[in-house]
């Protein structure tokens, strides 16, 4: 049963049952790192046991310890316990630790997500979606292409989103760097934007197994995709600006 935790800025809600959000009765400013959906290997061979280790344990773990340890430096900071809402609003973080926040909650979040738009279950992709799919994009797979194109021309790091546009009713791909979300980006073009589905285009999500081949990558990735969340999303996002983790 999915519970709304939080509500963001714009009246986005979250709907989660399993995002990170303070250790209750240890440290109330400390955030999580929640366990993968699924086992290392759950994704082979489109991304290996070994990738995910080091991705889940080494570098999402990174931003969690990074995230609590800016908290901790502005102790008097009385800050939004559902990170999508830290996230959100970084007008409210102090100054000293905003960009902190903007890198480490965004890291957090961002994986997050990745992890729960991906599934080793093969589901086919509901009606609704690939009905709206075909209406923004032509077909489903022009949005996968247009999707790949986005995340292969990401300069550095970061990400490549589908989003929906409450004000129109239309699914959108947008960009972000580094640790960016679409509900932060200083990008005009992600203002006011649900997140639906997301792709990582570090290198650390896909270098040890492709090496230098992004595209290689991103051809593969469609095999894991969780239709059946990602068009959860889309029906939250669609009825009330919800974000579904
Ligand atoms: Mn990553």
């Amino acid at each position: 049963m999915k519970k709304i935790i939080s509500a963001a800025i714009a009246g986005i809600v979250v709907l989660s049952s399993a995002f990170a959000k303070p250790d209750k009765g240890k440290e109330d400013s400390m955030y999580r790192l929640n366990p993968l959906p699924y086992q290392y290997s759950a994704l082979e061979p489109v991304l290996d046991a070994q990738t995910l280790m080091y991705h889940h344990d080494k570098h999402q773990a990174a931003y969690v310890n990074n995230l609590n340890a800016a908290l901790q430096k502005e102790p008097n900071f009385n800050h939004k316990p559902a990170l999508v809402d830290l996230i959100s609003d970084l007008d409210s973080v102090p100054e000293s630790i905003r960009e902190a926040v903007r890198n480490n909650g965004g890291g957090v979040f961002n994986h997050e997500f990745y992890w729960n738009g991906l599934t080793p279950n093969k589901p086919e992709i509901p009606k609704i979606l690939s009905e709206a799919l075909c209406q923004s994009f032509g077909s489903v797979e022009n949005f996968k292409s247009q999707m790949a194109a986005a995340a292969v021309g990401v300069f550095g790091s970061g990400w490549a989103w589908l989003c929906l546009d409450p004000s129109t009713g239309k699914l959108k791909i947008v960009k972000t760097r580094n640790q960016d979300t679409p509900m932060n980006c200083s990008c005009q073009c992600a203002k006011g934007l649900i997140p639906i589905f997301c792709i990582d285009v570090w290198e650390h999500a896909y270098y040890l197994q492709y090496k230098n081949l992004r595209a290689k990558y991103l051809e593969s990735i469609w095999d894991i995709v969780d239709w059946e969340k990602i068009c959860r999303r889309y029906c939250a996002a669609l009825k009330d600006k919800s974000i579904l983790m």
